[in-house]
């Protein structure tokens, strides 16, 4: 990255944040020689490698078509979709690796599909951890309803955890 003040060829990155759209990081930069700073707004590129090995570009298109699917006739929108999408490829971008593994999206849409609708996660949970039993959908529902237990527990004022004795 050349300085566009003295075209020096190097320069120091002072600062980095990702984009609103998560799609571009902008970086704030400081030039050695001259000392005068400068941003850039960078594009990445990042590649989803799939179990053949096969190489293609990440796609929230692609992150959406996947899990529409496990949303049929459910009540989840056109933005929720995108919300999630969005969602997905900041968490992806967050590990700062160019290449990332098929399986790694799958892991990034569980959490937030949880949050969106959980008959849609439980949909798609079954066929990305590959569910092969009516024990895993129970293992899965168990989960969910100890979780919702919990939260009515604390909602009731009945905190599932006891308050710790104080010092
Ligand atoms: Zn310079």
């Amino acid at each position: 990255m050349h300085c566009p003040f003295c075209r020096h060829g190097d320069s120091r990155v002072i600062d980095s944040r990702t984009a609103e759209d998560g799609a571009s990081i902008r970086r704030r930069r400081q030039c050695p020689a001259c000392g005068r700073r400068f941003s850039t707004l960078e594009t990445s590129s990042l590649t989803v490698v799939k179990r053949s090995g096969a190489q293609q570009p990440f796609s929230r298109d692609k992150v959406v078509a996947g899990v529409r699917k496990a949303c049929q006739g459910r009540p989840v929108s056109d933005d929720d979709l995108a919300l999630l999408a969005q969602q997905v490829e900041e968490t992806v971008r967050a590990s700062g690796s160019a290449q990332i593994e098929a399986h790694e999206i799958g892991l990034a849409i569980l959490g937030p599909l949880r949050e969106l609708d959980e008959i849609a996660y439980l949909r798609f949970a079954s066929v990305y951890s590959a569910f092969t039993s009516l024990e895993d959908f129970e293992r899965a529902i168990a989960t969910l309803r100890a979780e919702h237990d919990a939260l009515r527990a604390e909602e009731d004022g009945h905190p599932s955890v006891p308050p710790a004795a104080g010092p």
